[in-house]
């Protein structure tokens, strides 16, 4: 048992997500493409070997790993994890882990990348962590991963190399930038105005949470500041994504029927484009279901 044999591979085009998400236990979402884990969960022994873990908030059922995560690489003679995260959160995860080196008796070592909304990260070459707003808790984060590559301008793609060369040497801008954004990553969280931002909008995949489905349940999702399927369904209209993977449903929504809701509120083309990360024993429906 654990979450080690609940990790669910979910491939997407020409990426994959590997992870688990069910609201309340555990969360962790890996574009192991990309070289980076969204949020850690408990830390499931075969993402162990992603470089960078992007942690939206502090709650234990997203971050409980962290810990684990960074001791584990040491143990295994890799190189330091690279964790970014909340501003507010990096003095206590510093303090955290010389918490655990006094009771272990070795330091985990790792990199922590405070991050604030508007700020990047560079994860590897062409590669970049852009961090936003989400209203979820206090100072909660999603990130958009997103590529950049210098293109050159439409009207010098026929120019033979030394005439671009030579324009080049001279000053002249021959390139454009490119930003492609791949993978966004809500985290936990309820509308915002993260919703409007283009590099979400358009992203490849958008991975965001859906913890309630049932209609007693608006109460509870305000007050959780979670998206409620209704609300969400409204967002998800606005959306550009070629895939949209919904994560952090609650145990007790079984997964056919949020399918059936989801193909129900939505345009065709829009809920063929929707997928579910998680992988659950699928209980008999109880009786008082709607
Ligand atoms: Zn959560
Ligand atoms: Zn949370």
């Amino acid at each position: 048992m654990g979450s080690r044999t609940n990790l669910i591979k979910l491939p997407l085009g020409d990426l994959e997500l590997v992870g688990y998400s069910v609201a309340g236990e555990e969360t962790v979402v890996a574009a192991p493409g990309l070289d980076v884990c969204f949020d850690i969960g408990k830390a499931p022994e075969p993402l162990l070997s992603v470089n960078h873990v992007l942690l939206t908030h502090g709650h234990m059922d997203h971050a409980a790993g962290i810990a684990y995560y960074l001791s584990q690489r040491d143990f295994r003679e890799m190189a330091a994890g690279t964790v970014l995260l909340p501003g507010r959160l990096a003095a206590e995860l510093e303090q955290m882990l010389v918490c655990w080196g006094r009771f272990d008796g070795t330091q985990p070592p790792g990199r922590i990348v405070p991050m604030e909304p508007g700020q990047e990260y560079e994860i590897r070459r062409n590669l970049f962590a852009f961090a936003f707003a989400t209203n979820h808790c206090q100072g909660s984060l999603g990130y958009t991963v997103i590529e950049r590559r210098q293109k050159l301008k439409p009207e010098y793609l026929e120019l033979p190399g030394p005439e671009i060369a030579r324009l080049r040497l001279s000053g002249v801008p021959v390139t454009y930038t490119m930003n492609m954004p791949l993978v966004s990553y809500l985290g936990d969280t309820t509308s915002g105005d993260f919703e409007k931002l283009a590099c979400v909008r358009h992203s490849k995949i958008l991975i965001v949470e859906c913890t309630f489905f049932d209609q007693d349940h608006h109460e509870r999702a305000r007050a959780g500041r979670h998206y409620h399927f209704d609300q969400l369904a409204s967002v998800l209209k606005q959306m550009k994504n070629e895939y949209i993977v919904l994560t952090h449903l609650s145990r007790r929504t079984e997964l056919p029927h949020a399918r059936r809701l989801v193909d129900q509120a939505l345009p065709p083309e829009l809920a063929g484009r929707v997928h579910f990360l998680m992988d659950r024993p699928i209980r008999r429906r109880r009786v008082a279901d709607p």
